[in-house]
C-alpha cells in the first residue's frame, strides 16, 4: 500500500513538473526594427545585436522562449500597446509621450542623438544646423526621437525641411546619394553607418542624450516587474555589461 502511495505521489509530482515545464517554455514575442546596428541588425537570416542578446538572456532567466519580429520602427509602440507583441527592444528612448502609451523597463543603455554629414559638408556643428537662415534638408528615421526633435527645432521653426525614412539605412543612403544634407540618428548606429560608407563623418557636437529601455503594454505590470528583476540580476552578474562590451568595446 505504501509503495502504491509512493508511486502515485511520484507520478503526481512528475505531472506537476511537466506542467510547470510546459508553462516555462511559453514564448514571448519581441518586436524590433533591425536596421539599427549594433543594437539590432540582420546577419544571414537572423536578427542579431545587443537587444536580441539581452532579450535572450532575460527571457532565459524568466523561463520563456524568445521569438523576434522585425518590423517598421513606427509600428512598434502601437503594436506592443495593442498586445500584438509582448515587448519591444529597439534602442527605444524613454520619453514622456511614449509613457502615455506603454510601460518602460529600467534603462539598460544610453543613446546620444548625433549628426552625420558628408566629409565636405558646410554643416560643422549642431549650431550651424539650427542657425537662423539655415535651410538644410535633414534626414531622420520616421517616428524616432531624432525625427521629433528635428520637426520642432528645424521644420516647425522654419529653419529647414525634415525628411522621414522608414529606417536608418535608407536615411544614410539618401545622404550618400546627395538627396539630403545630414542625418540625425543615435550615436552607435551612426558609427556603424559611417564605417560602412565612404565619405561620411559624425559631427563632434552632440544633439540630445537619452536612455534606452524595453517597453510593454501599459497594463502588463507583471511582465515589466519580472523583466526588471531579471535585468537587475544579469547586470549584477556581469552578463549585460559583457553583451554591451562585445558590440561596443570600451575605448
Ligand atoms: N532612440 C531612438 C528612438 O527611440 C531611435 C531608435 C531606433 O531608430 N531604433 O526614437
Amino acid at each position: 500500500m505504501k509503495k502504491i502511495m509512493a508511486i502515485a505521489l511520484t507520478l503526481a509530482l512528475t505531472l506537476t513538473a511537466a506542467a510547470a515545464c510546459a508553462e516555462a517554455t511559453e514564448t514571448l514575442t519581441m518586436a524590433t526594427n533591425a536596421s539599427f546596428p549594433p543594437y539590432e541588425y540582420v546577419e544571414g537570416d537572423q536578427v542579431v545585436g545587443i537587444d536580441p542578446e539581452i532579450a535572450a538572456a532575460v527571457c532565459e532567466k524568466m523561463g520563456y522562449n524568445l521569438e523576434i519580429v522585425d518590423t517598421e520602427f513606427d509600428s512598434l509602440i502601437s503594436g506592443v500597446a495593442s498586445g500584438k507583441y509582448d515587448f519591444v527592444m529597439a534602442g527605444m528612448t524613454v520619453t514622456d509621450e511614449r509613457k502615455q502609451m506603454v510601460s518602460f523597463s529600467d534603462t539598460y543603455a544610453t543613446g546620444v542623438q548625433v549628426i552625420i554629414v558628408k566629409e565636405d559638408s558646410p554643416i560643422t556643428s549642431v549650431d550651424d544646423l539650427l542657425a537662423d537662415g539655415a535651410n538644410y534638408t535633414v534626414g531622420t528615421q520616421n517616428a524616432t526621437t531624432g525625427y521629433i526633435y528635428a520637426m520642432s527645432d528645424i521644420e516647425d521653426a522654419g529653419k529647414g525641411t525634415v525628411a522621414a525614412f522608414p529606417n536608418g539605412n535608407e536615411a544614410v543612403m539618401a545622404l550618400v546619394n546627395g538627396k539630403i544634407d545630414c542625418v540625425i540618428i543615435d550615436n552607435e548606429p551612426a558609427k556603424a553607418y559611417v564605417e560602412a560608407n565612404e565619405g561620411l563623418k559624425i559631427l563632434d557636437s552632440t544633439y540630445v542624450v537619452e536612455d534606452y529601455a524595453a517597453c510593454f503594454a501599459k497594463d502588463n505590470t507583471e511582465l515589466v516587474e519580472k523583466f526588471n528583476a531579471a535585468l537587475q540580476e544579469l547586470t549584477a552578474d556581469g552578463t549585460i555589461p559583457a553583451i554591451i562590451e562585445k558590440y561596443i568595446p570600451a575605448e
